[in-house]
């Protein structure tokens, strides 16, 4: 692989893969239309030479078709990720996560484009029972942006069989780290409570906090995708994540501890729909992909609040 295509370029995962990809040496293609993604985190790449931006929109056949020329590889993490969202608005998610997908896939083809990573997420599996979750476990998509997640995947490993596109899918477990939008009204919850935490305010809780969840930092899911592109590992699906389980009192209780803070958390009646345990298990892909997350959960959140204070700092 010489050059990349990153969809979703502006949007939290991709602005990171892009300068992880760039460090590296690859020639990297942005892709965008915004949608959830923000203008500064391509602007701060525009002056280096082995980057270039194309903004446009996955359902548009010209604009796939341009974005996928003359690259050797994808990465693609363009979609309208939040599952409230697809619970409001499930035609624009279907839209962008699957049409756009299909879209792009058909045009790497097309293109001869050798390989392509997808993302996926926790959320196929829902609340089907066990964990940690093994990628041979039952789905259960829950919500329209967890069903176009898992249309994602089965689409990319039918271009891997029908034509020889080599395809892998990630299925990420609650990224976290610089560059996520925590002022969405959808934002994930570790980057909402820590804005919320650095000015001053206590976090609301819904449940009573024990639910747990796999934050994963985001350099463990950059160095996947990259691995993902470059060892033989085509035609399968791979969770990424930490293979812990952090409760949601357990994260306020460490930003606590990073912000040398004492917030009670207040609590709130549970959201309907929210799953009670996550946990990846992340043995497939140390076996295929050769992944090992660098970055567990306390120095992933002592990267982020470094990052957010210099940022705030520099701004
Ligand atoms: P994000 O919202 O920060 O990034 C998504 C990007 O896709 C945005 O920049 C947005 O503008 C762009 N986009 C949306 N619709 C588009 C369209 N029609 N055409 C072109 N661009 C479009 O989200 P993220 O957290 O960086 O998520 C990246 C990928 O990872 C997504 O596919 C998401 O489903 C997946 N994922 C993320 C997490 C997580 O915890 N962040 C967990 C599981 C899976």
């Amino acid at each position: 692989m010489d050059s990349c295509l990153v969809t979703g370029a502006a949007g939290f995962v991709g602005s990171n893969l892009v300068r992880e990809l760039l460090d590296r040496g690859y020639h990297v293609r942005g892709f965008d239309n915004f949608e959830t993604g923000r203008r500064e985190n391509v602007a701060e790449l525009a002056p280096v030479d082995a980057f270039e931006f194309q903004e446009g929109d996955l359902r548009n056949t010209d604009d796939v078709t341009a974005a996928v020329a003359d690259v050797d590889a994808i990465f693609h993490q363009a979609a309208v990720p939040s599952v409230p969202r697809s619970v409001e608005d499930p035609v624009t998610s279907t839209e962008a996560n699957c049409l756009g997908t299909s879209k792009l896939l058909d045009a790497a083809r097309k293109s001869d484009v050798e390989s392509v990573v997808v993302a996926s997420s926790s959320s196929v599996y829902g609340s089907s029972t066990g964990v940690p979750k093994q990628e041979s476990m039952p789905v259960d998509p829950e919500s329209p942006y967890a069903l176009s997640k898992f249309w994602t995947e089965r689409l990319a490993m039918q271009f891997d069989d029908l034509y020889g596109m080599d395809a892998v899918a990630l299925r990420y477990f609650n990224v976290f780290g610089p560059r996520q939008d925590p002022h969405s009204q959808y934002a994930a919850v570790v980057p909402k409570f820590t804005r919320l935490m650095l000015s001053g305010q206590r976090p609301t809780i819904y449940g009573d906090g024990e639910q747990t969840r796999d934050f994963t930092y985001i350099d463990n899911v950059v160095d996947a995708n990259i691995r993902a592109a470059t060892v033989a590992a085509h035609g399968e699906v791979c969770n990424i994540g930490c293979g812990d389980r952090i409760s949601i009192n357990d994260l306020v209780e460490t930003l606590n501890d990073v912000l040398d803070s004492d917030f009670e958390p207040v609590y709130d009646s549970p959201r309907p729909g929210d799953v009670k345990h996550s946990q990846a298990d992340i043995s497939k892909a140390r076996d295929l992909l050769g992944y090992e997350p660098s970055v567990d959960f306390r120095a992933g959140l002592d990267e982020l609040v470094t990052h957010i204070r210099t940022s705030e700092m520099e701004g």
